[in-house]
């Protein structure tokens, strides 16, 4: 049994989350969480919003609010949103908090007294009239590239290059627009290039990564620069160096504030736990080698900063970048263990776009529609290695073919026909060679769903479980119990209706990482009680270091099932069961078509 790190990407807080979201974080890191919970493993899964940086910044200006207030908001919106979704976090927490600054300051501390951060003078734009600094995005002008006209000073949004904002042709503020005055201005520099030898060593060790990850990463090594980790701008965490501290106008860059928040949400989570040093077993590297694992779960426009950057500051706060150093006060710290990322999901062929309106957010879609037919849409047809389209016919042929009338059917037949005939689990007298053959199919499925799961396969093992309810189905129209009501074939009825009863039970074991929420109700209906697939909860919590309170997703998930048969008690009451899925009327791809924007 292992310390598994389940480390999602951060959302960040500017707007609610979209379904596109969603599926490359969100799911498939709940998944593979709940399975690794049931499997015996010790599994802290942390993330939180990402709330600093240049945009939060102009969107707060633009809404007459502070960034804070800003990030309060959508913090909160976020949180429900994954609630909504079953998401089982340990700690869901933000960057805005009194222990993600000291820890974000700490690796910073750390990797400078390494020598890996480095000062440099470059040039930053002020405005005139105010004396202020001008960030990268409140500066546009002509892309010196393509001839665009509305570049960013940071990025052109038409060829997409990087740049930084004196290459601009007739640069103006998007505030007044003013001409900047470009100054000379001190930042300092992640020194990158001192870890390509030990993170091509690292990268070489690494083992069951999808080939496309490993690849791009490997590449990224051939053209390591320094990257600048500071930033002129208000809003952020202060630089933690004697003559910088107390700047008004200097701020660590957000990515790299965002990363370390995998290593500060666990350490709340630990504070918060009652033993503030627990987080020290997932990520320890005196624990790794032994039994801590980390795996991270993001979108594949952020492999670089988890296969790259975060990598890089692990190893240059541990003193093993290839110049060597000193552990930090935290000591010597895990790298991943496997970064997990997926492809993009577009929506009815397009890019999810909030301003197009081509969107469709988590809450909006939860009024609708219920989690788990989501969460099945994106285990099974989702953009896992693929880019994938997201489209409300595929949407509802889904749900209606194979949850519905696939898995709920087979629930919802069988617990009828035994509720209605027995008024309970009938006992399976005289076991036939077909009833032992379908059980012991379905049990295999504990190694063969298990391994995908564990391998990041999920559309194959949610494929392999569903392959066996197909098998179960057609065991129960194969035995046709319905046609053995006389009272001698009663017997077995009651035999292939436990037989099925038992699938059943094994089956919703199978799906419980996909499905959490249906799974709960399929467990009371088979009579069990408890909790069997636990559930986050949102939770109002103080700043443990005296700033504004705010809410977490956490919860209890040492109890539910375990990933294993569990034989049914004959006599075990039955209900008559309700429906456990939803079937959805074709005309719902209409009405969401016309609310996409064109
Ligand atoms: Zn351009």
């Amino acid at each position: 049994m292992s310390h598994v790190l389940a480390a999602v990407a951060w959302p960040y807080a500017n707007g609610p989350r979209h379904i596109g979201h969603v599926s490359g974080f969100g799911v498939p890191s709940d998944v593979f969480s709940r399975y690794m919970r049931m499997s015996g493993h010790d599994v802290l899964m942390v993330s939180g919003t990402d709330e600093h940086g240049t945009p939060i910044q102009v969107q707060a200006d633009a809404d007459g609010v502070t960034p804070r207030e800003l990030a309060d908001r959508y913090n909160r919106v976020i949180v429900e949103d994954l609630h909504g979704l079953g998401l089982s976090y340990d700690l869901f927490t933000r960057t805005t908090t009194g222990n993600h600054y000291a820890v974000v300051q700490e690796l910073f501390t750390g990797l400078h007294a390494n020598g890996y951060i480095v000062a440099k003078t470059t040039l930053g734009a002020i405005s005139p009239s105010t004396g202020r600094t001008l960030p990268d995005r409140y500066i546009e002008g002509t892309c010196p590239i393509c001839g665009y006209e509305s570049a960013r000073g940071d990025q052109c949004d038409n060829c997409g290059n990087q740049l930084d904002p004196e290459q601009l042709i007739n640069p103006r503020s998007r505030i007044n627009g003013e001409t900047p005055q470009f100054v000379e201005t001190e930042h300092f520099f992640l020194d990158l290039p001192a870890f390509a030898q030990s993170l091509g060593k690292w990268l070489d060790a690494r083992e069951g990564w999808r080939p496309n990850v490993l690849k791009f990463s490997r590449n990224l090594l051939d053209d390591l620069q320094p990257r600048a980790i500071t930033r002129d701008l208000e809003w952020g965490i202060p630089i933690p160096l004697d003559g910088w501290r107390d700047r008004p106008d200097k701020r660590i860059y957000v990515w790299f504030d965002a990363v370390i928040g995998y290593l500060s949400a666990s350490i709340e989570w630990a504070r918060r736990s009652g033993d503030p040093e627990a987080w020290r077993q997932w990520w320890s590297a005196d624990a790794q080698g032994k039994d801590a694992l980390g795996y991270y779960f993001m979108g594949k426009d952020n492999i670089v900063f988890h296969s790259v950057i975060w990598p890089s500051l692990l190893l240059g706060y541990s003193g093993t970048g290839d110049k060597g150093g000193e552990p930090g006060s935290l000591g010597a710290l895990n790298l991943p263990t496997e970064v997990v990322s997926s492809e993009y999901l577009t929506m009815e062929g397009r890019k999810f776009s909030s301003s197009r309106k081509v969107v469709i957010y988590v809450r909006d879609f939860l009024e609708r529609y219920d989690a788990d037919a989501l969460r099945y849409f994106i285990a099974a047809a989702g953009p896992e290695s693929n880019d994938t389209d997201f489209t409300w016919a595929e949407f509802v042929r889904r749900n209606n073919d194979e949850l519905v009338a696939g898995w709920g059917n087979l629930v919802n037949r069988s617990i009828s026909m035994a509720a209605k005939n027995f008024g309970a689990i009938p006992p399976a007298a005289d076991p036939q060679p077909e009833d032992l053959a379908l059980l012991a199919s379905v049990r295999e499925g504990f190694t063969s769903v298990g391994e995908l799961i564990g391998k990041h396969r999920q559309k194959a093992a949610i494929g392999e479980a569903m392959r066996l309810v197909a098998e179960a189905n057609k065991y129960l129209s194969d035995q046709a119990p319905w046609k053995l009501k006389d009272e001698a074939s009663k017997p077995r009825m009651g035999t292939v209706l436990a037989t099925a009863l038992q699938a059943i039970s094994d089956l919703n074991t199978l799906l419980t990482p996909f499905l959490p929420h249906s799974a709960q109700k399929v467990h009371e209906l088979l009579g069990g009680t408890g909790v069997h697939a636990p559930m986050p909860s949102i939770v109002e919590v103080d700043d443990l270091d005296g700033g504004p309170g705010y809410p977490v997703l956490t919860g209890d998930y040492t109890v539910g099932a375990r990933w294993e048969s569990v034989p049914l008690v004959a006599g075990t009451p039955l209900a008559p069961p309700k429906p456990v899925f939803r079937k959805l009327d074709p005309s719902v791809v209409e009405e969401e078509l016309e609310r996409l924007g064109s």
